[in-house]
């Protein structure tokens, strides 16, 4: 086995990933954990952030116990593209030598981190629910595996940064609080990569389209919508109550909803202020992506179903009865 390197002098990072000048809900999330894990090492926590309004997103992460925020706003990086984020990542690494990495595995984090990885040479575990640092003061990551069936513990003994991506909603925000942080702004980078896109309108979410891991309230359905039908019917009641639209893995694998909507072990994991379940039996595999939702309302024309016994309110009947009946009490 290759001997340990020494702790990277750049301490534990936090991918700071933003739009428009506000981080992404992920990153408070990391940072908290990212802060436990810098303790631990007695290593500083730095977040680096990329793009248009990079140093606005910059200062709201030294609102929360980080140490260092360095915005890079080269303008070939404005808009997210995997290349020039990979490459700008690993060459502050390179210079920095931070001795871990992490960022939320969103669509952005799982698509260019991997990249940053290879161009530093080093491992990266993807889709992490549990990090801790070992006796032997390596990152213990822990992530789902062979379809959610195995909880794997992964070690990177030999490279440096240690990577990952974690799962939005997975680590409690960081309280607010700044303990003196500075802010340094990356000077930019020599020789950037050739941009290959380019933005030509900014279309903000619908309601029921909304970023399902940052809702704070979901309308979800599962097989008992029964179909599509039953789908358009959820979609138009998460459009009215602002809510974004999720499903189980049934309904998902029937295609009645995508599969970026699905909740659960090998879907995502949500903590909305409240979770609406219908026709979702309420198996294990989806609890765990939805148990800690601060108060659930299942409907379920099963007394018996295991949905029942996390929900704070629960109504046995048919749902393609309480769905429609809700869109008229809410004035469609
Ligand atoms: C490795 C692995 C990983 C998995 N990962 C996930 C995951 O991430 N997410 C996930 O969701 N599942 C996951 N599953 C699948 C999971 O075990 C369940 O099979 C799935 O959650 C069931 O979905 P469901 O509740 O919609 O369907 P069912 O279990 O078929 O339940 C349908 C429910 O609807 C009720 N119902 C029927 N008609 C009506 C009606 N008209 N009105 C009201 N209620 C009605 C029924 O009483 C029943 O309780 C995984 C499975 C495995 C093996």
């Amino acid at each position: 086995m290759r001997e340990a390197p020494a702790a990277g002098p750049g301490g534990v990072w936090v991918f700071g990933e933003q739009e428009e000048g506000r981080l992404h809900p992920v990153v408070p999330e990391l940072i908290g954990k990212g802060r436990e894990l810098a303790d631990r090492l007695g290593l500083p926590l730095a977040v680096p952030v990329f793009g248009r309004g990079a140093e606005a997103a910059a200062r709201e992460a030294l609102a929360h116990p980080v140490d260092l925020a360095i915005p890079a706003e080269d303008p070939e990086l404005w808009i997210y593209s995997p290349e020039p984020y990979a490459a700008r990542l690993a060459g502050l690494a390179g210079e920095r030598r931070p001795e871990i990495i992490l960022a939320g595995a969103t669509a952005i984090g799982r698509e260019f981190l991997p990249r940053a990885a290879v161009l530093l040479k080093t491992g990266l575990t993807a889709d992490c629910v549990g990090l801790e640092i070992s006796p032997d003061r390596l990152l213990r990551q822990t992530c789902l595996s062979f379809g959610g069936n195995v909880m794997a513990a992964i070690v990177c003994p030999g490279r440096r940064p240690q990577m990952a991506t974690v799962r939005p909603r997975v680590f409690r925000p960081a309280e607010k609080g700044g303990r003196g942080g500075r802010l340094e702004t990356a000077p930019p980078a020599a020789g950037p990569p050739a941009v290959r896109k380019r933005r030509l309108e900014w279309l903000p979410e619908t309601a029921g389209g909304a970023d399902l891991a940052g809702a704070d309230l979901v309308v979800a359905g599962g097989r008992g919508m029964g179909g599509p039908k039953g789908f358009a019917l959820l979609e138009r009641l998460a459009r009215r109550l602002g809510g974004a639209l999720a499903a189980s893995r049934a309904a998902v694998d029937a295609g009645w909803a995508p599969p970026d909507r699905q909740v659960g072990q090998t879907g995502i994991t949500v903590r909305p202020k409240l979770y609406l379940a219908f026709g979702i039996s309420g198996a294990a595999h989806h609890l765990a992506g939805m148990a800690d939702s601060d108060r659930i309302l299942a409907v379920n024309r099963d007394p018996g179903a295991p949905i029942f016994s996390v929900a704070a309110w629960g109504l046995a009947a048919d749902a393609l009865e309480v769905v429609p009946a809700l869109l008229r009490e809410l004035g469609e």
